[in-house]
């Protein structure tokens, strides 16, 4: 109590001297008693094969305290990385996502994200996750690792020999956000992930931007060239759905089909309801 007396005494001396902003230290007293309670909710969305409605597995994503600037877990995982946390921070988010993942849906594939500067983290070792796998009874196939391509892959070496790892250990491994980043489609290929998330800006406007078209379908031919698996994220309406499928794209996520919830949630009646018409044209690709 006495350091932590100390600690706010001294943060209250570069409040006045204007270094630091209230605000600022608000969040930093928030986040430090949110880290302590482990205050971290996770919600799971869907996975949908697009041409017959079947969920093939869910995303875990993380919420901090609703209502807070936290709520965001792109919030969370920022104001982490600035402070020093993120390592502490992804721990939580990963046990709490195993933890929540029990009964039934252990069956199913579970997508779980991980921050690419803990890929670069010695610190970081798919045993741990292993571990926690063998206690609950999941097998490690069934688990992807989702990487985001958002901030670019810097190390691209570290990266691959990271990635080799985590097969090695069984998982699977999704580059998320993809067409959103800096790295090149090459990039994505030398990584080979079993499954490449095309990132909702790609999925946004497909109607009436024949780039963004070009771009999906282009990922898609690759995909299938190399093994991968697309799988489009962001669809929230009919009309997009309804694009994705003609296209022949295999795999989706959005609010239409369903948002995030705990416990994992099934389809929407909208998306059952699309869903249950004839696909115009049903996807060949899809590998069950
Ligand atoms: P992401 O992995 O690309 O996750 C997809 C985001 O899009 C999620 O936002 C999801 O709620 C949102 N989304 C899903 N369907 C739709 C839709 O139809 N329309 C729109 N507009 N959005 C949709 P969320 O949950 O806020 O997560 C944002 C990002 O935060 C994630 O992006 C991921 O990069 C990161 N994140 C979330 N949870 C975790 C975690 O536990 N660990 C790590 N490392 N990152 C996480
Ligand atoms: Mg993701
Ligand atoms: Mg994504
Ligand atoms: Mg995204």
């Amino acid at each position: 109590p006495e350091k932590a007396h100390y600690n706010a005494y001294k943060e209250a001396v570069r409040v006045a001297k204007g270094e630091l902003n209230v605000l600022e230290v608000e969040r930093r007293q928030r986040f430090s008693a949110l880290l302590a309670d482990r205050d971290i909710r996770v919600v799971y969305q869907p996975v949908v094969a697009l041409d017959s409605g079947r969920i093939f597995g869910y995303e875990a994503l993380s919420r901090g305290p609703e209502d807070s600037f936290f709520a965001n877990p792109l919030n969370l995982l920022a104001f982490a990385e600035k402070n020093n946390q993120l390592y502490t921070l992804e721990k939580i988010m990963r046990e709490k996502a195993l933890a929540g993942w029990t009964g039934e849906w252990r069956k199913q594939v579970l997508f779980l994200n991980i921050s690419p500067q803990i890929i670069y983290d010695p610190a970081f070792h798919p045993d741990e996750i292993n571990a926690r796998l063998d206690e609950l009874g999941i097998r490690p196939e069934r688990l992807v690792l989702e990487i985001t391509e958002r901030t670019g892959i810097e190390n691209f070496q570290a990266f691959q020999r990271s990635l080799e790892t985590y097969r090695r250990h069984g998982f699977k491994v999704a580059v998320d956000d993809a067409g959103s980043g800096y790295s090149s489609l090459q990039a994505v290929a030398e990584l080979q992930p079993e499954y490449i998330k095309l990132d909702l800006s790609l999925i946004r406007e497909l109607d009436q931007n024949p780039v963004k078209r070009i771009l999906v379908e282009t990922f898609l031919t690759f995909a299938e060239k190399t093994g991968s698996r697309v799988i489009a994220e962001g669809i929230e309406n009919s009309e997009e759905l309804t694009r994705l499928r003609k296209i022949g794209i295999p795999l989706g996520q959005g609010f239409f089909l369903a948002r995030p919830a705990c416990p994992p949630p099934a389809l929407s009646p909208a998306a059952v309801r699309h869903l249950a018409c004839p696909a115009e044209v049903t996807s060949q690709r899809f590998r069950p």
